[in-house]
């Protein structure tokens, strides 16, 4: 099978076009390396001498987006549907004087210059596309065999190593053969230039399930205080990443091991050594307990799934007491509320994200006493905005505890059982009845219209009628 032809084949094109016009260019970065693993690369990235005004001027359709820092997205298509390429010219990037951002972006005309700006050797790879199709850019030649997870080169398969069309200044395919990330360069002064590379590298590692290599992690270890340094957002945006890419315990593994944790996410980093009772989670501490949730996210589950399941337990540390029964993490679910909000603001999330991952942290308990619950109080928690994540988290917490299924079952049976009008029934009444009834609009509306709810939900009341007659008893009109 062949990476999506749509987007390769632009991306050659775009190549060729370039070429054609007397300027170097290859595939470059992300989109090489997923080849030679044989993933589908998700994007294409070309790299070449041009300059974006040049590139501006050679294809018709182009957005200049980031020309300032060269890089210009070519479209390929029509209106009906298009593809875009990102389109970067060669550069070395100058100076970085604040960890984040190059002080000045100089064009230049090598290659070799332009790969080793890049961050790690995988990263560093570019094709020649050319070399790969002898015959001219003849799309229907497709060279990968990705399935196979090799390069294919017309009908015989060649060694990755040495693959004529790909060109390696970095010792890229060697590590990529050897399963290592490896910054490009010295890596101190690499991730002294910029401090998310650190995280891009740890990112890298757990999802090809790959090693840092050892002075690269060296250098995380003796940077990782350098993080606060780096917005926020773009901390966030690289663990919610790693949150979904289906490999969230390795990453947050190797999060630990090189001491980026307690830098990003020091709420999380003091679960470790935080015992509990034995006979609730044979497991382990509540550490252990969260990398066993880690371990079951699924790549491309939800972020607020992946930062619910982190958080989950956020609350247990501060908590932690050796009662003489047993210990104890009384009170643990409010202080985690308070904690996962606290550190849904640092990280800019959004209202809504907050309120989803607050949610998870808030309710994770409650599972337990759904058999105790009144109808209304049961249908209320199936009300909750993505229940499906509240009955994701739990099975997750279970399993990665004790293992016993029962209140999940017992919740997930009623919940898919209960047709959506049932959990949200038409009101009976609205404000208007009550004030065609006599009552005078006020803070009471709330109040009536909830306890007719209430017994909608109960299956008490099932009439407007029904709900006059309850909210005349209950809140007698004066005189
Ligand atoms: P992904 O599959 O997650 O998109 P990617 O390797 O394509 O991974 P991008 O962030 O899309 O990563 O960046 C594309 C390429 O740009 C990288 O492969 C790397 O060569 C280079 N790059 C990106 N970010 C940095 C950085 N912070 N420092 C140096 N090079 C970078
Ligand atoms: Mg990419």
């Amino acid at each position: 099978m062949l990476p999506d032809s749509r987007q390769f084949d632009a991306a050659l094109r775009i190549v060729g076009e370039l070429r054609a016009a007397g300027y170097e260019a290859y595939l470059a970065g992300g989109c090489v390396r997923d080849l030679l693993l044989g993933r589908e690369p998700k994007d294409y990235d070309v790299a070449t001498s041009a300059t974006p005004e040049v590139v501006l001027g050679l294809f018709s359709r182009t957005f200049s987006v980031g020309a300032h820092f060269g890089v210009v997205l070519v479209a390929d298509g029509d209106d009906e549907g298009y593809v875009t390429t990102e389109v970067a010219t060669f550069r070395s990037d100058g100076a970085y004087s604040d960890g984040r951002h190059p002080d000045g972006v100089r064009y230049t005309r090598s290659a070799e210059e332009d790969v080793k700006r890049r961050d790690f050797t995988i990263n560093g790879l570019l094709i020649d596309p050319e070399k790969l199709l002898p015959h001219g850019l003849d799309i229907e030649s497709h060279p990968f065999d990705s399935a196979q997870g090799r390069l294919r080169h017309k009908n015989k398969d060649v060694a990755r190593v040495g693959h004529p069309a790909v060109i390696d200044y970095v010792g890229g395919v060697g590590d990529l053969e050897a399963g290592i990330v490896r910054a490009i360069g010295r890596a101190e002064l690499r991730f002294e230039e910029d401090h998310l590379r650190m995280l891009r590298g740890v990112r890298f590692a757990a999802r090809f399930g790959f090693e840092l290599e050892e002075g690269t992690a060296a250098a995380i270890r003796r940077l990782a205080g350098k993080t606060v340094a780096v917005s926020r957002e773009r901390v966030r945006d690289e663990l919610t990443k790693m949150l979904t890419e289906g490999r969230a315990r390795r990453a947050f593994e190797l999060l630990e091991e090189t001491g980026l944790l307690a830098e990003v996410l020091p709420e999380v980093a003091r679960m470790k050594g935080v015992e509990q009772p034995a006979q609730f989670h044979p497991e382990g501490d509540v550490w252990v307990h969260t990398l066993g949730l880690l371990g079951q996210l699924e790549e491309g589950c939800s972020a607020t799934l992946g930062w619910g399941a982190l958080l989950h337990d956020v609350g247990k540390p501060p908590t932690f007491r050796r009662a003489p029964d047993r210990i104890r993490f009384d009170g643990h679910v409010e202080v985690g509320v308070a904690m996962g909000a606290e550190i849904c603001r640092r990280f800019r999330f959004s209202n809504e994200e907050t309120g989803r991952i607050v949610a998870l942290i808030e309710n994770h308990m409650r599972f337990a006493d759904a058999g105790r619950m009144k109808a209304s109080t049961l249908k209320r928690f199936f009300r909750l905005p993505g229940f499906e994540e509240h009955l994701a988290l739990h099975r997750m917490d279970c399993r990665a505890g004790s293992g016993n299924l029962e209140h999940w079952e017992f919740v997930r049976e009623r919940y898919e059982a209960m047709p959506e009008e049932v959990v949200r029934p038409r009101p009976l009444i609205t404000g208007r009845e009550l004030i065609a009834a006599g009552y005078r609009p006020g803070a009471g509306f709330k109040e009536m219209l909830r306890a007719v709810e209430d017994a909608q939900l109960e299956g008490t009341i099932g009439t407007a009628e029904e709900a006059l007659r309850l909210v005349r008893e209950r809140f007698p009109l004066p005189g």
